[in-house]
């Protein structure tokens, strides 16, 4: 229980708080112990017990998700009162004191429907934030211009790749042989399909050895789309190294607008056309692999 309203109980009721145990439990029943305090104090002036006797709070506390509430110098009276407020406390919000009920799945806890949804959103907040570390090589795989020719587009019967004598991913058994001989390269994908398709649909499309090296990618639907887009290609990656703290990865990309002088040494920079088939890409990328740890302090 945060400091005011626990100095508001000690102030209201210093007879019953003359030990000063401070209420170890959710600020949503105060108003909850707040009213039970006023009954026992009544209750112990209507049946006469001088300060010896008075009833004295020994301690307050959560368990199992409701409200405990124990005290010295009890009578029956008192204890039926205690009960009750107990009872009480099973369906109150321990955030916000609202009606609620007791979630019973992992940390046990009385909850309003909303305070319920918040509490997950914080989860998912902490998940977001603090990230599992990422053991071994990490490469960022961009689709247009790497995969196949940088010449698909979004229309009614899917994304289709409009030029001839090319077919989508026609370069992915390429990327595939190149990383069979490292099997700690794990892949992110940095490519628009993910905003387009969604993670699960744009990873699916990846011949199977590719999709079981996926752990990620940088774009989630939680974002701000416009913002996100108003992101260099480095910059959309760059997040994701910092939040992960990633000091081996590379990425395999076409765009490197943007991309800094001091960086250049992580990325495969691919020909908008040839894509992974282009010679000079493949070199690079053998070099990449061959270097295994590839720091964000440089290449040695
Ligand atoms: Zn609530």
């Amino acid at each position: 229980m945060n400091e005011e309203n626990t100095q508001k109980l000690f102030g209201a009721f210093p007879r019953l708080f003359r030990s000063q145990k401070e209420p170890e439990c959710f600020d949503g029943w105060f108003q909850l112990i707040y009213d039970l305090s006023a009954e026992i104090e009544k209750e112990a002036a209507r049946a006469g017990l001088d300060s010896e006797s008075w009833p004295e709070v020994a301690q307050i506390k959560e368990k199992f998700g409701t409200l405990r509430y124990y005290v010295r110098n009890t009578t029956h009276e008192i204890q039926a009162l205690i009960v009750r407020a107990e009872q009480k406390s099973a369906v109150t919000c321990g955030k916000c004191g609202r009606p609620g009920r007791l979630n019973t799945d992992g940390y046990m806890s009385v909850k309003c429907p909303a305070c319920t949804e918040e509490s997950l959103a914080d989860m998912e907040r902490r998940l977001y934030v603090q990230p599992a570390k990422i053991s071994g090589t990490v490469l960022f795989l961009d689709y247009d211009g790497v995969l196949h020719p940088d010449e698909a587009y979004h229309t009614r019967k899917g994304i289709q790749l409009l030029a001839d004598g090319h077919e989508l991913f026609e370069y992915a058994e390429l990327l595939a042989n190149k990383l069979s001989s490292y099997p700690d390269v794990k892949i992110v994908l940095s490519t628009s399909w993910v905003q387009v398709l969604g993670y699960k649909r744009a990873k699916a499309r990846l011949p199977q050895c590719l999709q079981d090296r996926v752990i990620g990618a940088t774009w989630h639907s939680e974002r701000d789309q416009l913002q996100w887009s108003n992101l260099s290609r480095f910059k959309q990656i760059y997040q994701y190294v910092n939040r992960h703290e990633l000091t081996d990865w590379f990425a395999i990309d076409n765009d490197a607008q943007g991309w800094p002088e001091d960086m250049k040494h992580h990325l495969v920079h691919t020909d908008d056309w040839k894509g992974l088939s282009g010679e000079h890409a493949q070199d690079d990328l053998t070099i990449k692999l061959q270097a295994g740890i590839i720091s964000t302090k440089g290449m040695v």
